[in-house]
């Protein structure tokens, strides 16, 4: 993060500047985070930092009624039978859901690991980067990005070319963990003291695909203003579900086990609490013109 374009804030044209750690930065004005960890996804499939089978069995509950709630919203917003766009598809689970309501769904997705499985599952899926991957002129009227947009370094082109490839009336629906959510919150309290497994855990550092970017809902609404598109919602999913926690915390295969009973033992502890609180996955609706 050297270049001048780099330091400045795409949310809100501020300065990103250090902040706590050699790899963050802060933004001095809209406060949103950056860090700056290097993307690897691998273009062939091969070994895995994580065990995909395990991390899917242990979101798969929580997963399905999320995406259900996201497209109930979506379908509300832009009724099917209409062109829905997933970037960042992975194995294909939204796709799936989202063909099942009706809408005509199609994936982008650069891991090689998943797209095979996601195609043989039935889904609809081009192996490659957003947008590079489209035809030219190519238009949706309903673009996704769940869980994917805080992986993009350069979040401005994103953006940009999310913009251009909506058709007018068309939905982007922006899911990204949010850091003013409890789970967040308090993983940036215990680095303060010391332990900092938890908030890299989130960020997830030292994975093929870490996070770049940390907002608020606020923050993704400041940023599409800015490329003209008006928020028309927002929606509160669940981030932890009692059901499947243990396999999705242990599939990082090199997190040590002491780690992980400690996570566990948290999230189930403070798992009543967390309910009432701010949730860490915020989902915005926005329309364009
Ligand atoms: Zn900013």
């Amino acid at each position: 993060m050297d270049s001048d374009a780099e330091m400045s804030c795409p949310v809100c044209g501020g300065q990103l500047r250090p902040y706590r750690r050699d790899w963050l930065r802060r933004c001095a004005t809209c406060g949103v985070l950056r860090s700056n960890f290097e993307i690897n996804i691998p273009a062939t499939a091969g070994q895995l930092l994580v065990d995909e089978a395990m991390r899917e069995a242990g979101l798969e509950a929580l997963r399905h009624e999320n995406n259900g709630r996201l497209l109930a919203r979506l379908a509300a917003l832009k009724p099917p039978p209409v062109r829905l766009l997933d970037v960042g598809s992975g194995p294909g689970f939204l796709l799936a859901q989202a063909r099942g309501v009706g809408f005509e769904a199609q994936g982008v997705e650069p891991d090689a690991n998943t797209v095979g499985a996601a195609r043989a599952g039935g889904a609809a899926v081009r192996h490659g980067y957003f947008p590079d991957v489209l035809e030219a002129g190519e238009t949706f009227d309903v673009i996704v990005f769940n869980d994917v947009l805080e992986h993009i370094p350069d979040l401005e082109a994103a953006l940009t070319a999310s913009v251009e490839r909506l058709s007018p009336g068309g939905v982007l629906c922006l899911n990204c963990p949010d850091r003013d959510g409890f789970y967040f919150r308090t993983a940036t309290v215990l680095d303060g003291l010391g332990m900092g497994g938890a908030l890299a855990r989130l960020w997830q550092r030292g994975l093929p695909s870490p996070h770049i970017w940390y907002f608020t809902a606020n923050n993704l609404s400041q940023a599409l203003k800015r490329h003209g598109l008006d928020e028309i919602g927002r929606l509160s999913l669940d981030t932890v579900g009692l059901n499947g926690l243990w396999a999705r915390i242990r599939c990082v295969k090199s997190e040590p086990l002491l780690l992980s009973v400690a996570a566990y033992l948290f999230a189930v502890a403070t798992y009543p609490l967390a309910r009432l609180m701010p949730s860490d996955a915020q989902v915005c609706f926005f329309r364009k013109p």
